[in-house]
């Protein structure tokens, strides 16, 4: 038998937060976000079991690249932009749209030329403070971005991100959503017509109709995980898509006293049974998750005990004395919220995403 540490990932509850997705947001279009190797559940197959969304966003060249490579014929947007005029050329051959956060980036798209038609979505600065124009500046690049000849009709969008989507009674929110309106109001009073928007992450996407606009941008709540602060009830028709799961490989009865682990830091109260599950931090398991973070075994609750090493854990068994080398253990997942253990370990479902290592397979079902 191999090591036994796997994350399963379930297409079909992917297809069904897409269509949560699509429920909660029902007059507008849907670009799923995908960026960091679909937080880390593997953008390939994440993307062909999406395929019923309208676009996809990813934050470089070189993930998009991946994507066409694989033969993935949505539209794809470039969360950042170009990062250098040289990549300007590729992006336009592969169909990508751009968001424009920056004037380097603003004069990199007037000294370039193009025969292809070319979306660009200009990124202003409603609150987050982290990328794009102030909205007064971003009124003047949208009139220099709308003078260039391979930006035809439709072509320039906005694009604005929420810095406290998740927290729902943050007064950010609608002053956010004020300032968003105004360019929005600005443009289509400038153009004659309708233009273009995007606000939405997943939060605002199950929180606040009136922030959805044209296109809303789900990320984590596609892969199960509720965007909200604490995690709400609101979300939760949203369905796991990965569950890390392992083995126990080890079962030792220790004596009362006895430390478990690095640092000698958690001592046996008692004489008790200590199972050894394969999976540490060089898995993605985080590292700082404190003694009596739940895991499940055999599909119970379970306390974790001592310091997490890289390649294995230790598990308290008191509660389940019977239990032997080989039973099941779910790190996260089905059955065990992400959130719960993002919680105790002092991070976010986003990041114990991420973090899990190439060396974990991803199993598809
Ligand atoms: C990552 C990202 C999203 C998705 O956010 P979630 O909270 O995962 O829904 C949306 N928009 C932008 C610009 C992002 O960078």
């Amino acid at each position: 038998m191999t090591r036994p540490v796997r994350a399963r990932i379930n297409l079909q509850a992917l297809a069904h937060n897409l269509s949560r997705a699509r429920k909660a947001a029902p007059d507008s279009r849907i670009m799923a976000v995908i960026k960091a190797n679909a937080y880390g559940h593997g953008v390939i197959p994440v993307a062909r079991a999406l395929a019923a969304a309208d676009a996809f966003a990813v934050a470089s060249l070189e993930e998009a690249m991946q994507l066409r490579e694989a033969g993935v014929r949505h539209e794809i947007l470039l969360l950042e932009g170009v990062f250098d005029a040289g990549e300007l050329e590729l992006a336009v051959t592969h169909q990508l749209q751009l968001v424009v956060h920056c004037e380097q980036q603003v004069r990199w798209l007037e000294q370039f030329r193009s025969g292809a038609s070319v979306h660009l979505w200009l990124k202003v600065d409603t609150g987050m403070h982290r990328l794009g124009f102030a909205p007064d500046v971003a009124q003047a690049m949208w009139q220099r971005l709308q003078r260039l000849s391979y930006v035809k009709t439709g072509g320039l969008r906005w694009l604005s991100h929420l810095a406290c989507a998740d927290e729902l009674s943050s007064p950010v929110n609608d002053r956010q959503l004020e300032r968003f309106a105004e360019v929005m109001r600005f443009s289509e009073s400038l153009q004659g017509r309708a233009v273009e928007g995007s606000l939405a992450n997943s939060a605002a996407l199950l929180t606040r109709p009136d922030m959805h606009f044209d296109w809303v941008r789900p990320g984590i709540m596609l892969y199960g995980a509720s965007p909200l602060l604490p995690a709400h009830t609101a979300d939760a028709a949203l369905r796991p898509v990965m569950t890390l799961e392992s083995r126990l490989i080890a079962v030792h009865q220790r004596r009362k006293d006895e430390a478990i682990g690095y640092g000698q830091t958690w001592v046996c109260p008692e004489d008790m049974p200590v199972g050894i599950v394969a999976a540490g931090y060089g898995d993605g398991y985080p590292r700082h998750a404190p003694s009596e973070t739940p895991l499940l075994l055999n599909g119970k609750p379970v306390g974790l005990l001592g310091r997490v090493s890289m390649d294995m854990l230790c598990v308290d068994l008191r509660s389940q004395p019977q239990a032997q080398p080989g039973d099941p253990v779910v790190l996260w997942g089905e059955g065990l919220p992400v959130e719960t253990l993002a919680q105790q370990a002092g991070t976010i479902s986003y990041e114990l995403f991420c973090k899990l290592s190439p060396r974990v397979p991803r199993v598809y079902e």
